[in-house]
């Protein structure tokens, strides 16, 4: 039985060729929306070519969101989207400016908000998973976000829009008294929205400031402090472009962050901090297991502040093993007829004779840490 399916051609492969050619993918200045890690950071300021492809359909989708949402504010609101701001550090491209009344008036009529702000928002657009969702809700944008936001805003305050072609009327406002900023989170699965909004405030715009002063400092990238955890613990790190020059190649089976120890004092102090954090973990993870026990059996439902669910205990898929041979047999077909590996261990076993078993050179067990009190002499 040979069985065929036509299937039409991918639009991804086309979708990342697209994206490599966006501006953003090629520039190797240092841009607002890159100061997420400060070692990435140091990579692009100093002109390394990325070493890996890495997955990107998330981010693609998110910039195909990105455009709908942003043109139907420019379309129904009047606000202005995708500007860039620049001075002679740093760049970015502003997802929307939402002006106050008063510094629309400076502007000719067409290009005034229909729907002015109080006082002139700096907006940024962010998609995010349902995975991601429940940490939105709780804690809201992360430092890097906050960061990209507030050297946006910071940037339209000090220089205004840049004098660049297509946004040259823009630019003859001058800086611009940004008063907002605030988050746009849309959950890309959902399509649920979640507003964050906060005052700008020059304080948090100098940090941001120091940031970069401190990647452009470094004189080489490897000067930088990674900001993330590293491949396999952070998903910023799994798709960063920069992942094997930041962490080079591990022998297999290595995890990538074994490179950080280079020897027995260094292994040492992580021991010792490993059985500290552990320590600190375990009446934490005890109170956790006992408060689930409570909950168990409570209704689904909103209960002061968080809400309660539950997922799994449905009934699991197994191979239907009678169909497949039903399946075949109309087709003609000759069932195969494998050894009952299950069957035969149990007859084994009621007859007292050991399983015979061998290793399988392609399977390795977990490999756990053991860590305990050394005996002292
Ligand atoms: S791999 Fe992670 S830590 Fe290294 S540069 Fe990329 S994001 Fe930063």
């Amino acid at each position: 039985m040979t069985i065929t399916a036509e299937r039409p051609v991918s639009l991804w492969p086309a979708a990342h060729k697209v994206d490599a050619r966006r501006p953003r993918s090629l520039q190797s200045k240092i841009g607002a929306s890159d100061t997420v890690c400060a070692r990435r950071a140091g990579y692009l300021l100093h002109g390394y070519a990325p070493t890996d492809g890495g997955e990107k359909r998330k981010a693609i989708l998110g910039t195909w969101l990105h455009a709908g949402i942003l043109s139907t504010a420019r379309e129904e609101f009047g606000w202005i989207i995708e500007r860039r701001v620049e001075d002679d550090t740093i760049r970015g491209h502003i997802d929307a400016v939402q002006l106050d009344s008063y510094t629309a008036t400076k502007l000719p009529k067409r290009l005034r908000p229909s729907l002015p702000a109080e006082e002139t928002t700096v907006e940024d657009v962010k998609t995010k998973s349902t995975y991601q969702w429940d940490n939105i809700l709780r804690y809201g944008a992360s430092d890097a976000e906050m960061r990209q936001v507030f050297l946006y805003a910071d940037l339209l305050r000090s220089e205004g829009f840049a004098d660049i072609e297509g946004q040259r009327q823009l630019a003859r406002l001058g800086p611009v008294p940004v008063g907002r900023i605030r988050f746009r989170f849309i959950n890309r699965d959902s399509g649920d929205d979640h507003i964050q909004e906060m005052a700008y405030t020059a304080e948090r715009a100098r940090g941001a400031r120091w940031w970069v002063e401190q990647v452009r400092a470094a004189s080489n990238p490897e000067e930088l402090p990674r900001t993330f955890q590293g491949p396999g613990l952070s998903v910023v790190c799994d798709n960063c472009p920069f992942k094997t020059a930041c962490w080079g190649s591990v022998a297999a089976g290595r995890r990538p962050q074994s490179i950080l120890i280079h020897d027995d004092a260094e292994r040492e102090q992580a021991l010792a901090e490993y059985v500290e954090v552990s320590e600190q973990m375990k009446p934490l993870k005890e109170r956790q297991k006992f408060l689930r026990a409570k909950l168990d059996g409570s209704e689904s439902g909103v209960y002061g502040d968080n809400m309660l669910s539950w997922s799994g205990g449905n009934p699991t898929k197994v191979d239907d093993v009678d169909a497949m041979v039903a399946l075949y047999q109309r087709a003609g077909l000759e069932v195969p007829m494998a050894p009952d590996a299950a069957a035969m261990k149990a007859q084994l076993k009621t007859a007292g004779i050991p399983v015979p078993v061998r290793l399988d050179p392609d399977r390795r067990t977990s490999v756990g840490i053991n860590v305990t009190l050394r005996k002292k002499p």
